[in-house]
């Protein structure tokens, strides 16, 4: 059989001013045609497609398209999304004729003039083919599923793990289910249900708390026979979007079984709504205990989850650093942060190493949320931008800062770096010399992926109450297009 394979993965928040273009796709994962099919180092879906069709050879053959990955970003431009729709759809048209497709989405994906993007690549990829040829997606668990997808596919696998590191398993079980639709051995039918709920990232954890549980009951019915392949969707909160909530998505051969799993899991998922409350942390809380405190070794992690760039925040707030050195952090504490600020960025690696710099960082992008400050200090470091995630992010991925530079403000060391990266990966401050294990404090932008990494050094991780398009703080962002009533902001409504 032939099969056609590709990826778009990018996930929006629409409260965030960052921007992507083409060439953030480009730099940071871009394959083509026969490039999807050279042996892979990076651990992600494509090399779960790659391997299940290896296991079946001769029988399989796979038709590369485009694979693309971006780190998130605020809504996508419709120049870019129209440039990456091209280059899939002229790929498509080279390919004669095919016995289905395999696809890789992130799915919350929201461009500025269409709140569904995953749904209109759905839709692109759906006209081209016909309506006949089995179609079967990957998605993060964090997507936020829509009506279109749904009807325009013939399988939906998502992730099953957060922090996320079942890429490859997620891209094999939705080739395996997808040879098995083209085969005629199964016809499964799609059931989506959608809960009026919103909960912080933060929370989001499946291997304890309210989703371990929920994982579990979804896996049991799996097992009973109740449904052949169920998935759990937290959609990531930050999608000021009518169609927006969690969903569950349950399939099977026969309908009725899939209606009830589904009905069944939505209404459990509703009744755990308040297990996902989050205790959030000011700064001062935590430079006054480790004043007392500090232990070398075990670094107090902080995240400003409220600035991650996975979450499509701009990564260039300066709000924890203006905290620490109010409060004289700078005297007695050896703090990392990191920084997305180009102009700063390319400033320091310009004066040189061992210079003396007086510079103006962050909110260059997110000018909305807070104000550059002045600091003064010494770049100690200039690093080549690269580095290897290690479990943190798609694994042996190679991240891309840009230029990049290390400025010492007293015992602060502030990483100012050009493009935004995931920063929830020890690796990011020791490919610039930074050992966290030394350090009393590091801060990390992320909601939860962190742990994969930060939780096998230390077992204080604080998540702060920081101004941000990401945070976890929910209440306090301008929500104005989702569905009403919708939990956190209402509640003893009937969500089931
Ligand atoms: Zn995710």
């Amino acid at each position: 059989m032939n099969i056609v394979i590709g990826g778009m993965i990018q996930e929006s928040n629409t409260f965030s001013e960052a921007s992507s273009a083409l060439r953030d796709f480009q730099h940071y994962y871009f394959l083509t045609g026969d490039e999807l099919l050279q042996p892979q180092s990076v651990e992600n879906e494509l090399a779960g497609f790659v391997r299940a069709a290896a296991e079946e050879a001769p029988g399989v053959t796979l038709l590369p398209t485009v694979f693309t990955q971006a780190v998130s970003s605020g809504k996508v431009p419709r120049r870019t999304l129209d440039e990456l729709k091209h280059i899939l759809l002229e790929r498509l048209e080279r390919i004669p004729s095919c016995d289905g497709v395999l696809f890789s989405l992130h799915g919350a994906w929201v461009a500025e003039d269409e709140d569904d993007a995953d749904g209109e690549i759905v839709e692109a990829i759906r006209s081209r083919v016909g309506p006949d040829v089995p179609i079967v997606i990957t998605l993060d668990s964090h997507a936020n599923v829509t009506r279109k997808i749904v009807d325009g596919v013939n399988g939906i696998v998502g992730y099953r793990t957060f922090p996320h590191v079942d890429y490859v398993e997620t891209g094999y079980r939705a080739a395996k289910l997808l040879f098995r639709i083209v085969r005629g051995e199964t016809k499964p039918h799609i059931r989506m249900r959608k809960i009026p709920m919103i909960v912080p990232a933060e929370r989001h954890e499946t291997y304890r708390g309210p989703m371990a549980e929920l994982w579990s009951e979804a896996s049991a019915g799996e097992r009973d026979g109740r449904s052949a392949l169920t998935s759990l969707f937290l959609v990531q909160p930050w999608l000021d979007i009518a169609e927006m909530g969690c969903s569950v998505v349950v399939m099977d051969e026969d309908a009725g079984c899939a209606e009830r799993e589904a009905d069944r899991l939505a209404a459990l998922m509703w009744d755990k709504r308040s297990l996902f409350d989050i205790k959030l942390y000011q700064v001062e809380e935590i430079v006054r205990q480790l004043a007392t405190e500090s232990v070398r070794g075990e670094p107090a992690v902080l995240s400003d989850s409220a600035d991650s760039p996975g979450a499509g925040s701009a990564g260039d707030s300066s709000f924890v650093l203006r905290e620490l050195l109010r409060l004289g952090a700078d005297r007695r504490l050896n703090c990392l942060l990191s920084m997305v600020d180009r102009d700063a960025a390319h400033a320091a690696v310009e004066a040189g190493e061992g210079a003396d710099v007086k510079l103006r960082v962050g909110h260059s992008l997110s000018r909305s949320v807070g104000q550059p400050i002045e600091i003064e200090g010494t770049v100690v470091k200039i690093g080549s931008g690269k580095f290897r995630f290690g479990g943190g992010a798609a694994s042996n991925l190679e991240a891309n800062m840009g230029r990049c530079a290390v400025v010492s403000i007293g015992t602060i060391s502030l990483l100012l770096m050009e493009n935004p990266t995931f920063t929830g990966d020890p690796a990011m401050y020791r490919s610039v010399g930074l050992e966290p294990l030394e350090a009393d404090l590091v801060l990390v932008k992320s909601a939860n992926q962190f742990r994969a990494e930060y939780e096998l050094l230390t077992r204080q991780i604080y998540i702060l109450d920081t101004p941000g398009a990401s945070t976890a703080n929910l209440r306090s962002l301008p929500f104005r297009h989702i569905p009403r009533p919708m939990y956190p902001f209402e509640d003893g409504f009937n969500g089931k």
